[in-house]
């Protein structure tokens, strides 16, 4: 037998009884005659003591370990004389008398500690090391609890966990598909799924009313930060439901997540934002509300006084900072120069201060005191209060404004990783135009339904009407994160057909990529509606980390690569020839 107990196991009330622990030895201190171990498992760490008085074997078997030296040991639980209370265990040692060398280790890259010395490209390279460390293990083991959570809840109310196939067909709509060379299909290719969005539906037209899986996907985009090219998803599905059927059963399932992972109890309802809102007041179709600071816009209250920046712009917008007044010049200049960084967007700034001494604001020049007391009254700012605003063309400015709003939030401490903020976000569009293809595309995916009043504009010839057809999807929010998305589906083979065409479809590409969806639909196919969420980032939000990397066991780097696989890799040429693939790459 390795072991009697773990190593994160022992207690007072086991003192004196012998027992043996396996483990890794993560510290050695020698003291006079004495050595300390300190070995360490998944659960926990144990002092071990060595006392050459004793034994003058064992203290030479203890003066060749070194750190991650694998070892076995056995000897007598006694309490220690000097406690540690900062570990479950720290009020014992083992007086050891036998001790075994499992394995050896060599020096690892990096200390195994909380605060690692080791950098990133280091610690992804020896993964299975910086595993070891407690917030991966924490990360690691909160993640599992949230999966088993998820299954408990959603099996008590009648769900079923499906799996559905990896090597599926590419319909590229979205993001690039994964493609695998098919071998006894020469030339022909699967895909990976982006997600099972159409088997689960085929699940509803199977009757299987309740489906869920914790799937991963796969989608091929460009990395941004904090995307991995694989994921997990909590992917659902229901028949003969509506939104609110959803956003209720769902919400059910994230309270019993905060309840049971987190111990949070939350008991009200959750806010519910149509995106019209959510765009209006945060500059966001996630916003994060935490914190107020809502936008405002103020066209009406600041044009016709020949300041040409607001007297051209389309729209025109402030926020409120709670007590920022005090802001100086060079942190307003500082702000100004950020929010014209191209990934913010804005020409400038101008803000508005209400110091205890006046109003003071960067366009005193066009506007009067009065002026600028209606303005800050009408926005609510109060004396000590710092009114920020951005002009321009109306989605730019917008988008600039929630950015700001969020940096705001970021610069006064509002986004704390401890408060959670849930938030239901519904009523997006359902098609975006895009200029350069000049065609459009669906927000969420071809398969979410226009809402029923936008049914005649949906079939309308004309772009407008059909830009202007609101879809039948929701968003989870939290904490300004998006962490889940799904819809309401289309049912009808010939609602799916007209989304096609909308596409840019042809009829013939249409049933050569989603012929099977259309004809399942002529089948009885019952209304149906479901939901995704983004498992990795749910995981690492309540873990109250911004990153998802943590999260997952063996991720991606940002250039989409395995840097302790080295992969993706080349493959041999009989391999290349096996699948008829050929390379275009010049060799270098
Ligand atoms: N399949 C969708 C997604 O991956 C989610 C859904 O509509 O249920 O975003």
């Amino acid at each position: 037998m390795y072991r009697t107990h773990t190593c994160g196991e022992l207690r007072i009330n086991n003192a004196g009884e012998q027992v043996t622990l396996a483990g890794w030895v993560q510290r050695i201190r020698k003291m006079g005659g004495m050595s300390f171990i300190d070995l360490r498992d998944r659960y926990g760490i144990t002092q071990l003591v060595v006392d050459d008085s004793v034994s003058h074997e064992l203290n030479q078997v203890a003066e060749k370990l070194g750190r991650e030296y694998v070892i076995q040991a056995t000897g007598v639980v006694a309490e220690r004389s000097s406690k540690n209370s900062k570990i479950p265990t720290g009020d014992v040692e083992i007086k050891i008398s036998a001790m075994n060398v499992l394995n050896a280790s060599l020096t690892p890259p990096f200390t195994i500690e909380d605060e690692s010395d080791g950098g990133e490209e280091i610690r992804a390279k020896y993964r299975y090391i910086d595993l070891r460390r407690n917030p991966l293990k924490k990360a690691l083991e909160l993640r599992h609890k949230m999966g088993q959570e998820t299954r408990k809840y959603l099996d008590s109310i009648g769900f079923i966990e499906v799996e559905t196939p990896v090597l599926i067909k590419s319909t590229p709509e979205g993001a690039r598909d994964f493609v695998v060379p098919s071998r006894m299909n020469p030339g022909e290719f699967y895909a990976l799924p982006q997600s099972p969005q159409t088997f689960k539906q085929l699940l509803m037209v199977a009757g299987y009313d309740r489906y869920f899986q914790i799937v991963r996907c796969f989608r091929d985009e460009d990395l941004r930060a904090d995307r991995q090219p694989e994921f997990t998803q909590i992917d659902c599905e229901m028949s003969f439901v509506e939104r609110e059927d959803i956003l209720n059963t769902f919400e059910g399932m994230i309270k019993a997540l905060f309840k049971n992972v987190l111990g949070r109890e939350m008991t009200e309802q959750f806010p519910r934002m149509s995106y019209a809102d959510a765009m209006k007041y945060y500059g966001s179709d996630k916003p994060d509300i935490r914190f107020g600071m809502k936008i405002a816009e103020i066209k009406h209250l600041v044009g016709g006084k020949d300041f040409a920046v607001f007297d051209s712009a389309e729209y025109v917008a402030g926020i409120c900072v709670e007590g920022a007044a005090s802001y100086t010049r060079k942190q307003l200049d500082e702000i100004t120069e950020w929010v014209k960084r191209p990934q913010v967007g804005a020409k400038g700034l101008v803000y508005i201060r209400v110091a205890e001494d006046g109003i003071k604001s960067s366009v005193d020049k066009f506007y009067t005191p009065e002026d600028l007391a209606k303005i800050t009254a009408e926005m609510g700012a109060k004396v000590g209060d710092l009114i920020l605003i951005l002009a321009g063309d109306k989605k730019k400015t917008q988008d600039a404004m929630g950015t700001l709003r969020i940096e705001m939030g970021n610069r006064l401490g509002l986004r704390r990783s401890d408060h959670y903020a849930p938030l239901w976000v519904y009523d997006f569009p359902l098609l975006e135009w895009d200029e350069e293809t000049q065609r459009f595309y669906a927000m969420h995916h071809p398969f979410t339904s226009p809402k029923p009043e936008d049914m005649e504009k949906f079939y309308s010839s004309n772009r407008e009407d059909i830009a202007a057809v609101a879809a039948n999807a929701y968003d989870f929010v939290l904490n300004g994160t998006e962490i889940g998305g799904g819809s309401i589906r289309i049912h009808d083979s010939a609602v799916q057909k007209r989304m096609f065409e909308v596409l840019g479809f042809t009829s013939e590409e249409a049933d050569y990529k989603f012929g099977f969806i259309i004809n399942a639909f002529k089948f009885g196919a019952p209304p149906h509606g479901g939901i995704a969420f983004g498992f990795d980032r749910f995981c690492a939000l309540f873990g109250g980390q911004e990153t998802i990397r943590d999260y997952i066991a063996f991720p991606k780097n940002n250039a989409g690569r395995d840097v302790m696989l080295d992969a993706p890799s080349h493959i041999d040429e009989s391999q290349m020839d096996e699948l008829f693939l050929k390379s275009t790459l010049k060799k270098s």
